[in-house]
């Protein structure tokens, strides 16, 4: 048995039209006629007073109104009984028959199609979609993969040289991977771990979920059926196995496999790598070019608490979660509030007898109401269906996530406003908002409130995702937050720095990651003995759009410097992004005859001033509160300030001017 495509095949529509009807009761309506009218060709499905107000895009339905979405539906059943009585055909799929469309896409698959644009526009709710149709026409991934490379290393004889090796068969090594088989450029992966997955196989703390909707958190050219609209991390790990699996990448992964270093031979052009196995003596690999897809977030912060060592019981990261410890009946305490925290804390505290959490920043939280719900099998029944109604779900998806809070997280110098709780009037706006929100939680315990609705501005720090499950998790009896420092740890528990003792049985980090040591402890040595790890001493990683640094040629990063994401969009779309930027590097190699590529350091060095000053301008490096998105200098050396418009742009395709080619 051949195991199922992960984009699953549209099945025929033969049911009846009570159970479309059942099926559309549970439709998510917003993204619903634009499906339709990508289906029939039928712009007229796009009528004026059933679009959605972008103002009310986050509301339920995207803000329609009953009687608004009772018209959808009906005009969704008969398109859709129409469509089934015609045989799964469309006047549009008659033409194709009638040899007017060649290659099964219609002008309506094909980037800047005025037809295709004002679906688009319609469905985002009447915004202005000049500058995106072509980013939208990608991310949509209807029969076709729009960033698949249109060139084979063949082509330029370059199918013989020495292979790209990706270090990292996580979510970004797996598209990595993927572009350069679909280009036929030799390539091996090295993966630390036994499987691929990256941070999906090694979280693997109760609760352990995306939280950004999987329609777009997930590849564009592999959407899937999600069966949650936040799926949980064994759905998530299943989706990237069967991606590697389907991509034909595994043949090419050594598992179990660290790269120690990688050394540039100038003379040679070759980067010169030595690859430690789980068993056996080092290895020496030659590649044309290194792509780190190493991860950002993997390497636990540990702090180093007064006393630590001496505290008798047991200990671990949440990214190292010991499941051999059984938290049933024990105390236990949890140091840090961040993402991982928020989503394992509401479920240990189901079986423990007492759980102490210590906070030391609060944290914003934004409502999400179906965070742990299922799709409703209706919509799925539609996905399953109704041909590319999933794709444009995940238009909708995207385009309401993509850079809609980003004006909110803008710093208005002109606002007089209180600098300490707000950047301008819309995240002032914002704050009141989702401290509301918060209120509304711990309307029961003000003195829960007091510690847990931060103060700093909105978006300084990552926003994180809830649907009440953290509210009710501390408002538990047997559950108590410590908004206190902590002063130290003894053999039986901790003090706080109000003096206050906590004896617990188990204790839990969930302090995050080493975030700002990028590439460790992998070492990379560029041209002329420059030392990466020298260059980014202090936390100073910088790279050009994230993915190239003067003196290392052919050396690519994803999930590089400055290509983090704090409130808009998934990381997915970053890593496609990136993917291209570096195949279009070796195909301006290929094409060109050349052996080398280094980015040119006043490149870098004027891209970095931008990104540091468009930093500057978002509440993020405004604000003074600390997070993992600044160095200790204070510089933020995480996040993209920018659209995911510009990043898109930046990275289509190589300029030959920023680099030195040899
Ligand atoms: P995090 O957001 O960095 O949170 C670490 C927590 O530990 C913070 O509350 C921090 O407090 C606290 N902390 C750190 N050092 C401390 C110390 N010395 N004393 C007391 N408290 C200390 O880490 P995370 O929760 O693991 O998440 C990291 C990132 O991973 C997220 O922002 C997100 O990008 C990603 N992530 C994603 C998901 C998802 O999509 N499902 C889930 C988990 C993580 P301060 O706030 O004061 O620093």
């Amino acid at each position: 048995m051949t195991t199922p495509s992960v984009q699953p095949t549209i099945k025929p529509l033969t049911a009846a039209d009570d159970e479309i009807a059942a099926a559309l009761a549970e439709a998510y309506l917003p993204p619903l006629l634009p499906a339709l009218a990508f289906l029939t060709g039928d712009l007229g499905l796009l009528r004026p007073h059933l679009r959605i107000d972008p103002l009310t895009a986050r509301e339920p339905q995207g803000g329609l109104s009953p009687e608004q979405q009772e018209e959808i539906r009906a005009l969704a059943l008969t398109t859709l009984a129409t469509y089934r009585d015609a045989g799964g055909q469309t006047p549009l799929h008659r033409k194709q028959a009638g040899g007017q469309y060649a290659g099964g896409q219609t002008p309506l698959h094909r980037k800047g199609d005025d037809a295709l644009t004002a679906i688009m526009e319609f469905g985002s709710g009447g915004a202005d979609l000049t500058e995106y149709t072509d980013l939208l026409t990608e991310e949509l991934g209807i029969d076709a993969d729009h960033r698949a490379p249109d060139w084979t290393a063949a082509e330029f004889d370059a199918d013989d040289r020495a292979p790209v090796l990706i270090v990292g068969a996580g979510m970004s090594g797996i598209v990595a991977g993927h572009r350069l088989n679909q280009a036929g450029v030799p390539f091996v992966m090295i993966e630390k771990n036994a499987d691929v997955g990256g941070t999906w196989l090694e979280n693997t703390y109760p609760g352990c979920r995306v939280d950004v909707p999987n329609q777009s958190y997930s590849y564009s050219f592999a959407q899937t059926d999600w069966p949650q609209h936040h799926s949980p991390r064994p759905v998530l790990l299943e989706y990237f196995r069967r991606c590697a699996d389907e991509f034909g990448l595994r043949p090419h992964i050594r598992f179990e496999h660290e790269v120690i270093d990688a050394r540039w031979d100038d003379a040679a052009a070759l980067w010169r790598v030595r690859i430690q196995p789980a068993d056996g003596d080092a290895v020496e690999l030659d590649a044309q070019a290194v792509i780190s897809a190493v991860g950002q977030l993997n390497r636990p912060n540990l702090p180093d608490f007064d006393g630590l060592d001496d505290y008798a019981g047991p200990t671990f990261h949440s990214a190292r979660w010991d499941h051999d410890v059984d938290l049933a009946g024990k105390r236990v305490a949890v140091v840090g509030t961040g993402a991982s925290a928020a989503q394992f804390v509401p479920i240990i505290a189901e079986s423990v007898a007492e759980l102490v959490v210590f906070q030391r920043t609060p944290n914003w939280f934004f409502p999400v109401e179906d965070y742990h719900a299922d799709i409703a099998p209706g919509l799925r029944w539609l996905f399953a269906h109704v041909p590319h109604y999933r794709s444009w779900y995940r238009f909708w998806q995207f385009w309401r996530g993509a850079e809609s809070v980003l004006p909110a997280c803008e710093v208005d110098p002109e606002w007089d406003g209180d600098r300490t709780r707000a950047v301008s009037a819309l995240n002032d706006e914002m704050r009141a908002m989702l401290t509301m929100y918060l209120e509304f939680q711990y309307e029961s315990d003000p003195e829960l409130a007091a510690k847990t609705v931060p103060t700093y501005p909105v978006a300084s720090k990552r926003v994180l995702v809830d649907n009440g499950s953290w509210a009710g998790a501390l408002l538990r009896d047997n559950v108590q937050l410590v908004a206190e420092g902590i002063d130290r740890f003894t053999p039986t528990g901790l003090v706080d720095s109000s003096g206050a003792a906590h004896e617990v049985d188990v204790v839990i980090f969930a302090t995050g990651f080493q975030a700002s040591k990028f590439l460790t402890p992998m070492q990379v040595v560029g041209r002329d003995g420059s030392n990466l790890h020298d260059r980014w001493a202090g936390g100073e990683a910088r790279a050009y759009l994230g993915v190239t640094v003067p003196d290392f040629p052919n050396f690519f990063v994803m999930y590089g410097p400055n290509t983090n994401i704090v409130v808009n969009g998934s990381i997915i779309f970053f890593s496609e992004c990136e993917t291209n930027y570096v195949l279009s590097c070796l195909e301006l190699l290929y094409r060109g005859g050349h052996q080398s590529m280094a980015v040119k350091a006043d490149v870098h060095d004027a891209f970095n001033a931008e990104v540091d000053a468009g930093n500057r301008a978002m509440v993020w490096g405004a604000s003074t509160v600390n997070s993992w998105y600044k160095n200790d200098a204070g510089r933020v050396t995480q996040n993209w300030p920018f659209s995911l418009l510009d990043y898109w742009r930046r990275t289509r395709t190589v300029d030959p001017a920023d680099y030195h080619l040899h």
